[in-house]
């Protein structure tokens, strides 16, 4: 996957003791490149591991071993496996998505999200599901629409990405059925011929 490298200052160093436990999705509410800007620039005080444009382009501004500042604040979280009085950036990647909440996701941000999510997911050993992949709402519910109004794409990102790992062991009982097809349709070209 080729990363476009776009350094933040807005990060701490390391994780505090903490590893990826978790990835957050987001929504920029605005453009990539206006969230290049943000991002690097230190009085925003924010930032996110990740920014994916509308295009599939892929820009990283903190590193995975450090921590980002993209969902620090905690109300009201419907995520399961929070940590109660710990920084939830301590603990998890964060991916920015270029547009806003109501817009429908263009698929190469959609497929670029989903190879990045399966990438950190692996790197980190996290498990592909709705319990490690959550959106921001679930952790700040005064962000009601991070990162969209229908909630059905953080569903679909989460299925999208486990279904391409592991790689599919071949399965002997198809093997033994496409076998048997060939082997009729064999019979049937001799009958007809
Ligand atoms: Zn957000």
């Amino acid at each position: 996957m080729n990363i476009i490298q776009k350094k933040s200052p807005n990060f701490w160093i390391g994780r505090k003791g903490y590893r990826p436990e978790g990835v957050v999705i987001h929504i920029m509410d605005g453009t990539l490149i206006g969230t290049d800007a943000w991002f690097a620039n230190p009085t925003s005080q924010v930032s996110a591991h990740y920014g994916i444009g509308k295009n599939g382009e892929v820009h990283q501004y903190v590193q995975e071993t450090d921590a980002a500042w993209h969902a620090g604040r905690v109300d009201t979280p419907l995520w399961k496996l929070i940590k109660s009085n710990v920084n939830p950036n301590l603990y998890t990647v964060g991916i920015e998505h270029e547009g806003k909440p109501n817009d429908v996701w263009a698929d190469a941000m959609k497929q670029s999200s989903v190879a990045l999510i399966r990438e950190i997911c692996q790197r980190w050993q996290i498990p592909i599901d709705r319990n490690h992949v959550v959106g921001h709402f679930e952790v700040f519910s005064k962000k009601p629409n991070c990162p969209a109004s229908n909630k059905k794409i953080l569903d679909e990102l989460v299925a999208l990405a486990g279904q391409q790992t592991p790689p599919p062991t071949p399965n002997p009982s198809v093997e033994e059925g496409v076998r048997k097809i060939e082997e009729g349709l064999a019979m049937i070209k001799q009958i007809i011929n």
